[in-house]
Order: structure tokens, then C-alpha cells, then sequence
């Protein structure tokens, strides 16, 4: 049997003023009432900002794990000679500013390790996709300088 009574007794709301609208958006639009954007994703609505936010934070927490993911993959390997290795950060051109700040700093290997929040992406990043570059160098063979451009 269809369950078409649960669904039209869902009380739909703006997100900014709270007045009740009279059907749920399926996409992005304005509000009737305080003609503020309403953001739909996966069936919810959110004032643009906050949806933005989550977006943001949803996409970090990936990276985030991923790269743990990674750094965890292959400690065996680094953790012999973890006083020879540092991170060495690189960001986008167009990178937020606290990104585009970041860039260039090293963090030694053995205090990421022991703080996987040390590395991007950074929990003050602007951008919704953090582009920052970690790069493992070590003290002996220091990078090579590259002209960018
Ligand atoms: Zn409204
Ligand atoms: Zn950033």
C-alpha cells in the first residue's frame, strides 16, 4: 500500500523565517514569505550559508580521512627514520587566505603523526574543496627549487 498520508503531513518550513510553505521545494528557491534562497540538498532545506558550511565540512571530513588513511598506510615505512621526514605544505594559487599562508611550511613528520590535524585539510580552510598539496620531503634531499608560473 502507498503511504501518501505521511509525506503531505510533513510540515515544511523557511529555514529563515519559519513561516510554513506550502510544499517542499525540490530545488534551490526563494521563500514566498522573506524572499531569502532556500537550499535543498538531499531532501532538507537550509538557509545558503549554512548549507555551504556543511557542504564544506562534509567534503573536509573525506579528505581528512583519506589522507589519515594514507599517512597510516604507510607509517611502517617513514617510522624507522621518522626524524628525517617532514610534511611540507603547498597551496593552490587561488587557495583561501589561511591556505595560501600555510603554504610552503613544514611540520615534522613525528608531530603529525602524533596530531593528524596538523595537516590539510586545515580545519580554518575557506574553500569548499581545500586544494593544499602535502608533500613529504626529507632533510637530506631537500626539494628542488622549481620557478612557478
Ligand atoms: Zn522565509
Ligand atoms: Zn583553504
Amino acid at each position: 500500500m502507498e503511504n501518501m498520508e505521511a509525506n503531505s503531513q510533513e510540515i515544511i518550513i523557511c529555514p529563515y523565517c519559519k513561516k510554513v510553505l506550502d510544499k517542499k521545494p525540490k530545488r534551490s528557491k526563494k521563500c514566498p514569505f522573506c524572499k531569502n534562497r532556500i537550499a535543498v540538498y538531499k531532501g532538507v532545506l537550509y538557509q545558503e550559508n549554512e548549507l555551504f558550511h556543511k557542504i564544506r565540512e562534509e567534503r573536509h571530513q573525506k579528505a581528512r580521512e583519506f589522507m589519515q588513511f594514507i599517512i597510516r598506510r604507510d607509517r611502517e615505512f617513514y617510522e624507522s627514520d621518522e626524524d628525517e621526514y617532514f610534511f611540507e605544505f603547498r597551496a593552490a594559487p587561488d587557495s583561501c587566505n589561511f591556505c595560501a599562508n600555510m603554504s610552503g611550511k613544514k611540520i615534522p613528520y613525528k608531530e603529525a603523526i602524533r596530531n593528524l590535524n596538523l595537516l590539510p585539510p586545515f580545519e580554518s580552510c575557506q574553500d569548499v574543496f581545500c586544494r593544499c598539496i602535502t608533500e613529504m620531503t626529507r632533510k637530506k634531499d631537500e626539494p628542488k627549487s622549481e620557478k612557478g608560473g
